[in-house]
């Protein structure tokens, strides 16, 4: 019972055999794909594909990838609101479940430092705005990315300002909920983000035999804080690596967070799963 709760089947490595890419997920035991948006095409599919799976087996997230940060517009914004809001309208299940991927990429984006926080930025007002979590791509930027969080958290100029825009209380509108997703910094800056309140989300880098540091992290990371991930096609874990990744081998992954915290891995993947349900509130 987990969830990948960071997969990209929307992408072109997985036209030919995704149906059974999405089977080999259920028959192990998955509950759920959060098929994460990172581009102005790649969300508009993933809002599709989760509209068009009646099983609510699929989740959808709209955001640009610190890549795409240059695409950044009012009127894709606009675009992405209407879609949610209109999501949640339909009666139904809601789809569209959070804001990302988004953040900061210092060490292979192309795009300006400025204009990469201009649109993170521009994530965060949004995703405030419609109380929905984010999840963050953070590459050598961990000060910048941590400083532009906590413009959005409580105590924040940021979010005070948005709430003074928006005429309503704080209780209304709820300050930012993020997280580090495929966490790769050190076990430090990981103790600062979970003294904030923010998640870390592991991929199958932690089966890695070089990974050493980051079990480190896997090992402290509080019980309620973490989560986890394939990010496929990127990724596989040991087992499968050098492969395509795919939302079947979060297991592996799960099956060694539960190996490094000395945990069962049945409750293991009930915890994974429940911190899941609340960050994305499924
Ligand atoms: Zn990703």
């Amino acid at each position: 019972m987990l969830i990948d709760t960071h997969a990209h089947i929307m992408f072109p490595e997985f036209d030919e055999d995704r149906e059974d890419v999405i089977g080999r997920a259920r028959a192990a035991g998955l509950q759920h794909i959060v098929n994460v948006g990172c581009g102005a095409g790649s969300s508009a599919l993933s809002v599709k594909m989760a509209k068009d799976d009646e099983s609510g087996f699929l989740y959808a997230t709209v955001g640009l990838h610190p890549y795409d940060a240059l695409d950044i517009s009012d009127e894709l914004l606009e675009e992405w609101e209407k879609w949610i809001l209109a999501d949640r309208k339909g009666g139904g299940e809601r789809k569209i479940i959070a804001i990302g991927e988004t953040g900061l990429d210092y060490f292979k984006s192309n795009v300006d430092h400025e204009r990469q926080k201009f649109s993170f930025l521009k994530h965060l007002e949004l995703a405030v705005k419609l109380g929905l979590p984010v999840i963050v791509h953070n590459r050598a930027a961990d000060e910048d990315c941590f400083g532009l969080l906590k413009q959005f958290s409580r105590d924040g100029e940021l979010y005070k300002k948005l709430v003074q825009d928006c005429g309503c209380d704080e209780n209304e509108m709820e300050p930012v909920r993020a997280v580090f997703h495929c966490y790769g910094s050190t076990l430090e800056f990981a103790r600062k983000v979970w003294a904030a309140g923010f998640y870390t989300s592991f991929t199958g880098i932690i089966t890695y035999p070089s990974a050493k540091e980051l079990r480190e992290v896997v090992k402290e990371a509080p019980l309620d804080k973490f989560m986890v991930e394939t990010d496929c096609p990127y990724l596989a874990p040991q087992g499968h690596r050098g492969k395509r990744n795919e939302p079947s081998y979060v297991v592996e992954t799960a099956q060694k967070i539960a190996e490094v915290k000395g945990i069962d891995f049945e409750r293991l993947s009930k915890i994974a799963t429940e911190n899941t349900r609340k960050f994305f509130k499924i």
